[in-house]
């Protein structure tokens, strides 16, 4: 059944009538529609750049199909119509055509060194190895791979680079002649120097980013998901390994404590920033609005800026065209302006994902 919708369409900021037919948008009206809003602001459906539907809490693998729809649907629930997943230790390509789930955009498994990343979650591989990994995560995923491009090395004390430059360049060129894009997971200084200069597509948390490399970025295109939901809880972490650790852990409060700063630095360089909770990543699912809205009070992002980030300009740069003749029939719609007072974005009115009405 074709449904109607009229209101303040963003970006346009114009009033609109959108009409769902299928899976698509039009704005040739459609005779017998059912209008399911007809006032409001109506965004194209949000994106979760950064987020692990193949994580359960406690950053457990998966085991079954089932466990990835339920994570999915919490985020769904909240407004999120996309998903990249940025890494999935359980392959689930089963899911990317289900009519009630987020669309994806995955990664494979995250690629990392031996005994360099959370327990059972990577593909752990020696260095001369990392590009046929790279090759076959690609093929595993639809369009990403992840990299592990920093994590704590126990014999230094502190965070360290997975991997030196030149296996770095092979990773992203892998990844690139595989058709894939090349997603970092970088929390240190030296680690994502390393992958920017390698040309990586995006950073993400990226606390080690410094004024001159942000420049680097803004200059290459790289886009940066900073997770500062995430980062918030690096203070848990370093209690965690302050006995072990102590260099580790006041390096890790020191990376959060500069972050809001990193990301406010990032924005005004002009880098292309996304939202990504990292929800299964030691996040709980459905958060996109708090990482929203840490962005805009913290990091100080305007609030149409943040909602470009989490919505239409993340769906551009994931391939999931918008509210446009012929784009995806997903979107959500408001009862007041984000703009003006982006707290709405907790509780979207309506949801309309591929053409049917959740919400
Ligand atoms: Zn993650």
């Amino acid at each position: 059944m074709a449904l109607h919708v009229r209101g303040v369409v963003l970006p346009d900021d114009e009033v609109r009538d959108l009409w769902l037919v299928g899976d698509r948008v039009t704005f040739t009206p459609v005779p017998g529609a059912v209008t399911v809003a007809d006032r409001g602001f109506v965004l194209p459906g949000l994106v979760d750049a950064h987020c692990h539907p193949g994580i359960a809490p406690g950053s457990v693998p998966i085991t079954s199909l089932d466990q990835a729809r339920e994570l999915a649907r919490i985020d769904r629930d909240a407004g999120v119509l996309a998903i990249r997943d940025a890494g999935s230790p359980f392959a689930y390509p089963e899911l990317e055509d289900e009519p009630d789930l987020p669309r994806l955009a995955r990664a494979g498994r995250h690629v990392a060194p031996p005994r360099r990343y959370l327990r059972g979650i990577a593909v752990e591989v020696e260095p001369a190895e990392v590009p046929a990994a790279v090759t076959e995560q690609a093929r595993a995923g639809n369009g990403w791979v992840k990299l592990v491009g920093d994590w704590i090395d126990r014999e230094v004390g502190d965070l360290a680079p997975s991997w030196d430059a030149e296996t770095v360049a092979a990773a992203v060129a892998a990844a690139h002649a595989a058709g894939a894009r090349a997603a970092v997971h970088t929390f240190s200084e030296v680690g994502v120097e390393l992958m920017v200069r390698a040309g990586v597509d995006s950073v993400e948390h990226g606390t080690g980013l410094s004024p001159d490399l942000v420049d680097e970025m803004a200059r290459r295109g790289t886009a940066l998901v900073p997770t500062m939901i995430n980062i918030a809880t690096f203070g848990d972490i370093a209690e965690r390994a302050a006995a072990k650790f102590p260099g580790y852990a006041k390096h890790m409060l020191a990376l959060r404590d500069n972050f809001p700063a990193v990301v406010g630095a990032a924005y005004e360089a002009g880098v292309p920033i996304y939202v990504g909770t990292d929800a299964g990543g030691g996040i709980d699912h459905g958060l996109a609005a708090e990482e929203m809205l840490l962005l805009h009070e913290r990091a100080g992002m305007s609030p149409v800026d943040v909602l470009a980030a989490a919505s239409w300009r993340a769906r551009d740069w994931l391939g999931f065209p918008g509210l446009v003749e012929g784009g995806l029939a997903d979107l959500v719609v408001y009862p007041t302006d984000p703009r003006t007072d982006l707290r709405v974005v907790r509780a979207p009115e309506r949801i309309v994902l591929r053409g049917r009405l959740l919400r």
